[in-house]
């Protein structure tokens, strides 16, 4: 079935592409000081490998602005700087080769100021992030709306537009990011229908790794269904690293992804006739670890009631028998194997996967 992809102007950020139908990029932020320059390349080669596309780094001090020509050329993913209101800190990052700046011009301070930092960028073919958020929205929208509601997110957005239209500036990517899911929703909806720039999608503040998980699965998914998203920042108080493969999984359950290896497990129940939990965790941990780019679907099932009508209807199956399990290949059982013996079959069977295609 053809999904749905609203249509947005392409933004280009380093060598990725953001909008205008391009694939949907994930990406994440540092935590390490951005000055303390080793510590946050080597940060930043973990979330790479993790599959991040672009990284954003924070640049609150003058010493982590004076730092980004080194992150910038020690990084093998683009770059983003996020600035908040100071100009000088802007134009640093734009003179280090930063691939986009994050930063809302309505808080620079000067109109002159302003155009300062977007002619640089322009100069530079440098986007700019316009990133609004529920917990930092200006006051007068706060007293006009009494609570960051979607209206005023909008509104946020737009004036910050406006002023890069002002300056002939169009190299847009646009966020409104609220901590509540629906309210989220809502305003990307709304900066989606009346504009055609490129979304960054992401719910702020969501929490733990758990909820966090849930809240950005719900808010972000939801968008993407309806075809709204060209760029996604997955928010967890944990290990950013957790925030690329929670994006990589929502692209994922999308069929939005990257190729990759997609692993079903069923629920377990009152029939199960082995340690079905330990083998999901062992193979998915192996599945990740050798990063495989093979689109396959493997099932992983607890029984032989239920078991193996769905394994073989997966690319791979494993139906789990008493202390053994069958073993499915396209949907036919290729061998029986004893149950500690089925996460080097299945790692085994995914490594032989397009052998197996040619011998067809
Ligand atoms: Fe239960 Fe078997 Fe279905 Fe798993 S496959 S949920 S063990 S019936």
């Amino acid at each position: 079935m053809e999904r749905p992809r609203r249509e947005s102007r392409p933004v280009q950020v380093g060598d990725v592409q953001i909008g205008g139908n391009a694939p949907i990029s994930v990406q994440s932020m540092t935590v390490s000081k951005t000055h303390e320059v080793e510590t946050c390349l080597e940060e930043i080669h973990r979330l790479a490998d993790a599959g991040a596309d672009v990284v954003r780094v924070a640049v609150p001090r003058p010493e982590d602005a004076d730092a980004l020509k080194d992150i910038v050329q020690g990084s093998r993913v683009p770059i983003v700087a996020d600035i908040h209101f100071n100009h000088q800190y802007a134009l640093k990052a734009i003179e280090a080769g930063i691939a986009k700046v994050r930063i809302n011009p309505g808080n620079i301070g000067k109109p002159e100021w302003e155009r300062e930092v977007l002619l640089a960028a322009k100069e530079k073919g440098i986007p700019i992030r316009i990133g609004v958020n529920s917990g930092s929205l200006e006051k007068d929208l706060m007293d006009k709306y009494g609570y960051p509601k979607p209206e005023a997110l909008f509104e946020s957005a737009m004036r910050h537009v406006e002023i890069c239209q002002k300056n002939g500036f169009e190299d847009i990517v646009i966020s409104v990011k609220h901590s509540d899911v629906f309210y989220m929703i809502q305003a990307y909806r709304m900066v989606a229908e009346r504009t055609d720039y490129p979304l960054h999608l992401g719910v702020t503040e969501s929490g733990s790794l758990a909820t966090g998980t849930v809240k950005s699965s719900v808010g972000i998914g939801t968008l993407l269904a309806d075809g709204i998203g060209d760029t996604i920042r997955v928010s967890l108080a944990t290990d950013p690293v957790e925030e690329v493969k929670v994006g990589h999984r929502i692209l994922k359950s999308l069929g939005i992804g990257r190729p990759g290896v997609n692993i079903i497990a069923c629920p377990t129940c009152g029939r199960l006739v082995g340690d079905l939990f330990t083998i999901v965790e062992e193979v998915e941990e192996a599945v990740a670890a050798q990063n495989f780019d093979k689109d396959l679907n493997v099932a992983l099932m607890g029984c032989a009631v239920n078991g193996p009508g769905e394994a073989s209807g997966a690319d791979l199956g494993v139906s789990l028998g008493r202390g053994r399990a069958h073993l499915f290949k396209r949907g036919e059982i290729v061998g029986t194997v004893d149950e500690d013996e089925i996460v080097e079959a299945v790692i085994k069977a995914i490594e032989e996967w397009d052998e197996d295609e040619e011998n067809d």
